[in-house]
């Protein structure tokens, strides 16, 4: 596969990966991930996004919601919206609209669902 950024030659890494979360900041991870060696920029493989994933759920033990806009609800990674037929959805940032979970009669209980998903993951990830 060929760069996306300058087209030279991906190289397959194993090692240390850092990654930015904006709570909190610098998260070092062992990951695989593909690395241009012209220009430097790097691809992920899905299973190191979920590995980023599985590792932010694991950091934020509780998850803190909080209204940024009206009918939004962001935690530090998802969000919870409610939609113009007054249900609630769970939206996971950075996935497809289509996965999003739902719908949630109250706000409640999308932070709940939410959260049982979060759950769901981390377990998944220590295994
Ligand atoms: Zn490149």
């Amino acid at each position: 596969m060929k760069c996306i950024e300058c087209g030279g030659a991906y190289k397959r890494i194993i090692g240390p990966y850092t990654f930015k979360d904006r709570f909190f900041g610098d998260v070092l991870l062992d990951l695989e991930y593909d690395l241009c060696e012209k220009c430097g920029n790097i691809l992920l493989p899905p299973k190191s996004v979920r590995a980023i994933d599985g590792e932010l759920c694991a950091i934020r033990k509780i998850m803190t919601w909080t209204r940024e806009e009206p009918g939004w609800y962001t935690c530090a990674q998802d969000g919870i919206c409610r939609e113009a037929n007054g249900m609630w959805w769970f939206y996971r940032r950075g996935r497809p609209l289509s996965e999003r979970t739902g719908p949630y009669l109250t706000l409640e209980k999308a932070k709940e669902g939410a959260d049982k998903i979060q759950k769901l993951q981390d377990k998944a990830k220590r295994k």
